[in-house]
């Protein structure tokens, strides 16, 4: 078997908060538990969204937890070359779309469709003289061939239909920014990981994750989705939910952010733990006895 290789890949759009640390968390045991490799990766192609400064603080909180990434960190913005030559290699299934947002909701109305979050395909067969590419799609099959199976070791089988369910999708965005769902595969590919763990709001992105790397030819990973912290009125923590950092520089991370992290994942840690070194030493044999046989 091949030797494993996980990763944690933040966006340096803020400070780490509690359900950054469970993702974090999560991948960093999965990893020591099967004494693999653990590599941090800024996601740092929003170049709209990345506050300065928040890589550092980020990597710096980490090592207060003591986290350290097996390789050297790599930042996506280093790295669009990769991300290029991908978009050609992919070329025989990308069309560019001239579509704003505007013309796509409104093409969703005249087809009755306004609920739904689907491009309606506008572009598929060319873009309308006089137009200009403003993004760049990938087409997704149709028929039988739109469904994408794959197994999550926590959540059991999963499938999603790419075309009824998710549509043609931006590689490219209008902005000129890389699409995530596109860098995060060519990167996965590239640091040859093979297993992922991350939280359950990207269970929907694994498809479409899984049909590019059968495009580009990279071998698939394996997925373990855990779940993800939510504030009072129930939504995903976030720098936009208002979320805050754990890491407040002189507090006891332990207490505060580790163990409350491990006991969300599930994790029952014997109470006699003093210092960072038991902790992740038995939150490891925890893990390895709660998720390993998944
Ligand atoms: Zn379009």
């Amino acid at each position: 078997m091949q030797p494993y290789r996980g990763r944690f890949a933040p966006s340096p759009t803020g400070p780490l908060h509690m359900g950054s640390l469970v993702a974090a968390m999560a991948s960093y045991l999965d990893a020591r538990a099967h004494q693999g490799i653990w590599i941090v990766r800024m996601e740092d192609l929003d170049f709209d969204r990345n506050v300065l400064g928040a890589d550092q603080a980020i990597l710096a909180s980490l090592t207060r937890c003591g986290m350290h990434s097996d390789e050297e960190v790599v930042w996506q913005s280093k790295r669009t070359h990769l991300y290029e030559s991908a978009l050609e290699k992919l070329d025989p299934h990308v069309f560019p779309c001239a579509c704003s947002r505007k013309e796509i909701a409104d093409s969703r109305v005249r087809a009755g469709l306004e609920d739904s979050q689907i491009y309606p395909g506008n572009c598929r067969h060319g873009i309308g003289d006089g137009k200009l590419a403003r993004s760049f799609r990938l087409r997704v099959p149709d028929g039988e061939t739109a469904v994408v199976p794959f197994i999550d070791r926590l959540l059991g089988p999963q499938q999603q239909n790419l075309s009824s369910e998710v549509g043609d999708f931006v590689l490219k965005r209008a902005d000129g920014f890389w699409a995530y769902q596109l860098a995060v595969v060519v990167d996965d590919g590239a640091q040859e990981i093979t297993d992922i763990v991350r939280g359950e709001d990207l269970l929907d992105s694994t498809a479409r994750q899984l049909y590019l790397q059968s495009l580009l030819k990279l071998p698939t990973p394996r997925y373990l989705h855990v779940p993800v912290v939510v504030n009072e009125v129930g939504e995903k923590l976030s720098k936009q939910t208002g979320a805050l950092a754990f890491d407040r520089g002189d507090n006891d991370l332990l207490n505060e952010a580790l163990i409350p992290a491990a006991t969300f994942l599930g994790l029952q840690l014997p109470s006699s733990i003093k210092n960072l070194d038991q902790f992740w030493q038995e939150a490891t044999i925890t893990w390895a006895r709660t998720y390993l046989t998944k």
